[in-house]
């Protein structure tokens, strides 16, 4: 299996990101492969999402990029035996501004994970929703991008400039990256709203969209005040099951 990290993106706010990252994530270490998770938001939900106190940890990955701290020594483990977590802590909040002091800036993450070697088979990026250095240097570190579209009205907005930072990042920092799907999260089948976004985003980015679509599941949004996955919360919900799929479809498409 090659390894792949990659980054999930969207500077649009509440769109299922971090959900993504968390359950894709445990989706795909129950299948007994070694996934990493990088926390690189500083709101640091996937950190606490998967039951860690943000203020109580010391270093992360913002300590990593730094050279502050050895990647080795800010990875801690979580509940799932395959899935381990690089965190956010309190001092990526300042990140976007230290970013500008440096030289190389865009691959800092790049060069941290670089480390790593093949520690892991899927290194999952949470990223935060702006396009600033950390988005940045997610895509530059990344092999892939997934792009969570929350099933909604405005979907679509800010979904160009995305991917022309993509497009960007291709020609100047990071040839390889890849465009690894377009993932529709919180679908509503009751709803024609859902639908009709569903049918639009499918005739313009075609085989790009995943099949696997997320549905809205009350279960989803409880998980993460418990710190737990998904599939160590509610195994049955509609909303594991969906995650379980997606990584399933992730696997197939290799
Ligand atoms: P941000 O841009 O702030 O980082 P995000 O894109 O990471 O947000 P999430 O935090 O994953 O988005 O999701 C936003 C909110 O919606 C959270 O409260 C989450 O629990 C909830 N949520 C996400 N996906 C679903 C879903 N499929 N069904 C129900 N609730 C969901
Ligand atoms: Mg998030």
């Amino acid at each position: 299996m090659k390894k792949k990290i990659l980054a999930v993106a969207n500077q649009k706010g509440g769109v299922g990101k971090t959900t993504t990252v968390i359950n894709l994530g445990a989706s795909l270490s129950a299948a007994e492969i070694r996934v990493l998770i990088v926390d690189m938001d500083p709101q640091g939900n996937a950190t606490s999402g998967l039951g860690f106190k943000r203020d109580e940890i010391n270093p992360g990955i913002f300590e990593t990029i730094t050279q502050e701290a050895l990647i080795h020594d800010s990875i801690i483990k979580t509940k799932l035996k395959y899935l381990d977590l690089c965190p956010s802590t309190k001092s990526l909040a300042s990140a976007e501004i230290e970013f500008l002091h440096w030289e190389d800036r865009e691959k800092k993450l790049r060069l941290s994970l670089s480390s790593l070697e093949n520690k892991y088979q899927y290194i999952l990026i949470d990223c935060p929703p702006s396009l600033g250095y950390l988005t940045l240097n997610s895509l530059v570190a990344a092999t892939s991008v997934l792009i969570p579209l929350q099933c909604e009205y405005y979907a679509l907005e800010g979904l160009s400039d995305l991917l022309d930072t993509f497009e960007e990042v291709r020609k100047y920092l990071n040839p390889m990256l890849e465009l690894e799907g377009i993932l529709l999260t919180m679908h509503d089948e009751r709803t024609n709203l859902s639908n009709q976004i569903e049918k639009e985003v499918r005739e313009l980015f075609r085989q790009k969209v995943f099949s696997t679509v997320i549905p809205r599941n009350v279960k989803l949004g409880e998980a993460p005040s418990f710190g737990l996955p998904i599939i160590l919360y509610d195994i049955k919900s509609k909303g594991a099951i969906s995650y379980m799929n997606l990584a399933k479809e992730i696997l197939k498409n290799e």
